[in-house]
């Protein structure tokens, strides 16, 4: 966009920096994730996500969660392996920080809920883990108070708020940050050190530095609960497959917005593509890049 000076992510950047799958690969090499969040009323998001990273090429992807939901997720995901958390009434209340050992990237929030005991679980990963974190959702809602704790954490942290989410996060009206997106963007991931995902009908990636990028994929059938589930299960994959941040946060985005404009010429329409088909139909778009 010529008035920011920031680059549009493009198709041909994707084929530049999108890492081949070496023929030498196996899982382990491919990004072992962890996936957190899901309680009793919100399973499917964590589905989704879970799903999504494992389409998207995670070597091995686990979901952290109540355990009174994994029946009822795992025949139907049976590549997903399971990890307890602490509960209390279908809550996580908190994760033992064991479980992050061995991990290339971890996401936290998909249908967590808000109930405040939930909290600890985000400070538990701000303050005792260093790889590369995601946060979303209820994720966010919860780093709300903790914000000065990222400033002192040593791995990189990723926030992918949609504009609701980055109001309450730097306390502005939603029309402000519609206004001003951009610099509202720089001056939070420079002030907190985070890569900022700030979703939308075009997606700003800025990177903790102030570097900006705009990934204009996707289409208006993505607004529906459960696309941005499915994003962060693309972003917690593409996170540990490559080195820049920018270009995983930037390839990622791209994966999800351009997959569904693939689904809506090939079988769907804006109105009943819902967001399972874009993890259903990943390789319309991975079929492009090769
Ligand atoms: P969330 O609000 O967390 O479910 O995330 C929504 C996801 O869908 C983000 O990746 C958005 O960029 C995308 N999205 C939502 N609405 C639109 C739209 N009208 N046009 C393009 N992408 C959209
Ligand atoms: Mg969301």
């Amino acid at each position: 966009s010529p008035e920011t000076g920031c680059r549009v992510w493009s198709e041909e950047a994707v084929r530049e920096s999108y890492p081949a799958i070496p023929a030498s690969a196996h899982k382990g090499t491919r990004g072992k994730g962890l996936v957190i969040g899901g309680g009793h009323m919100m399973p499917g998001a964590l589905i989704m996500a879970a799903k999504a990273s494992i389409r998207a090429g995670a070597g091995l992807t686990t979901a952290a969660t109540v355990p009174a939901i994994v029946p009822s997720i795992a025949p139907s995901l049976p590549e997903l392996m399971f990890t307890g958390v602490t509960e209390t009434d279908g809550v996580i209340t908190d994760i033992d920080a064991g479980i992050l050992g061995g991990k290339d990237g971890v996401a936290v929030g998909v249908g967590m809920g808000r109930d405040p005991r939930s909290q600890s679980v985000v400070e538990t990963l701000l303050t005792g883990t260093e790889g590369r974190l995601l946060i979303d959702a209820d994720g966010l809602y919860h780093l709300k108070d903790l914000l000065s704790s990222l400033k002192e954490r040593e791995g990189e942290t990723v926030l992918t708020p949609h504009i609701g989410e980055m109001a309450r996060l730097c306390d502005k009206e939603i029309a402000e940050v519609k206004r001003n997106p951009f610099s509202l963007s720089k001056s939070f991931a420079r002030e907190y050190g985070v890569s900022l995902v700030l979703k939308g009908p075009a997606t700003i990636i800025t990177t903790p530095g102030g570097e900006q990028v705009v990934e204009t994929s996707g289409n208006e059938g993505l607004s529906k609960g459960g696309s941005g589930d499915v994003l962060t299960g693309i972003l917690l994959t593409t996170m540990m497959q490559h080195s820049s941040m920018k270009e995983a946060l930037s390839n990622g985005c791209f994966l999800h917005g351009r997959t569904a404009e693939l689904v809506i010429e090939r079988t769907r329409t804006v109105y009943d593509i819902v967001p399972t088909d874009l993890i259903d139909h990943l390789s319309l778009t991975f079929r492009t890049m090769e």
